[in-house]
């Protein structure tokens, strides 16, 4: 038998991007499109928040895909098949928005390509999808078929244009709207740039525009405050009120200031880990 937060499987995805299946049955038993869990590789680790991206409730199994940017996500990366993670919670957040016979746009960018299909396996049921999938290049894909298996139409964006259109989402997106394209909403997730890009291409279109927003999370339960966002001049929490907001109401200059608050702090942390590591 599994231990609960036993990693399962792990699987190199591009450069820098894996995806770890981690034995969680009462996770997966609530798990919804949207939400997402907090971890703790360690004792001593912070506590960072993860989309879930798929699971299954009859074998107790989630499954999420980590770029590994930092010290806690290169730790995550780094633990073997077999290994437990010091801590694991949720679900937490608000399950997507639900839509019928509409027309949608969604929209995922590195790795918010995975955190959309999800979502796009929840909305196509009854919705006509079309994704929207940017990455730097033609290496750096992932989840393509995943998301062709769950959306009507597949734009491919990368930005030197090695697969697909030349460019970034938001141009696609553009592109798509100026042909004619009618859509009844957009979804978007990915980096708070691309998100806030993409909410001023379908603003003067009038779109409802839906961004799972990636600001600083710590307890995921609306207790620290850490994960505040403004929204239509208001605070809001990301886990509680969120993760999904309306992009037009989001202060994007606020978030992405935010996100940007423990640079240095981040840096140093993560450089004593690589010199720990190489002694
Ligand atoms: C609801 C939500 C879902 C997310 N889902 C995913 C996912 O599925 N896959 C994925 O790779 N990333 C996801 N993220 C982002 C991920 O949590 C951060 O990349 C991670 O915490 C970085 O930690 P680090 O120690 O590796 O890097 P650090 O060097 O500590 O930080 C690098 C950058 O990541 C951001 N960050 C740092 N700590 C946090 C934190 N506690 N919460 C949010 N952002 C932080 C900051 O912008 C920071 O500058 C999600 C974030 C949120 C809020």
């Amino acid at each position: 038998m599994f231990k609960v937060n036993e990693i399962l499987m792990k699987r190199q995805l591009a450069s820098g991007v894996k995806e770890i299946i981690i034995f969680a049955p009462m996770v997966s038993r609530a798990a919804k499109a949207g939400q997402f869990i907090t971890i703790m590789t360690d004792e001593k680790g912070e506590r960072v928040p993860m989309t879930l991206v798929d699971w299954s409730a009859t074998e107790g199994w989630i499954k999420i895909v980590i770029s590994e940017v930092g010290l806690t996500t290169l730790k995550l990366g780094s633990k073997e098949v077999g290994e437990t993670l010091y801590y694991l919670a949720g679900p937490f957040g608000n399950p997507v928005s639900e839509l019928n016979s509409s027309t949608i746009i969604l929209v995922g960018g590195g790795v918010g390509v995975p955190a959309i299909y999800p979502i796009a396996r929840s909305l196509s049921r009854n919705n006509t999808v079309i994704s929207i999938i940017g990455y730097k290049n033609a290496n750096s894909i992932l989840y393509e078929r995943e998301i062709g298996e769950v959306s009507d139409e597949v734009i491919i964006a990368t930005d030197d244009g090695s697969k697909g259109q030349k460019g970034f989402t938001s141009d696609a997106l553009r592109e798509l709207l100026d042909s004619g394209r009618k859509a009844d909403a957009v979804w978007v997730i990915g980096p708070a740039m691309m998100m806030k890009a993409c909410s001023e291409v379908t603003r003067p279109y009038a779109i409802k525009t839906f961004a799972s927003l990636n600001s600083i999370t710590v307890c995921g339960s609306g207790m620290c405050g850490a994960c505040r966002v403004s929204v239509g001049g208001k605070t809001k929490y990301t886990c509680m009120d969120g993760p999904e907001f309306d992009a037009h109401e989001v202060n994007w200059d606020e978030l992405i200031l935010r996100l940007g608050a423990y640079k240095e702090e981040e840096k140093r942390a993560l450089g004593r880990y690589i010199l720990r590591s190489a002694n």
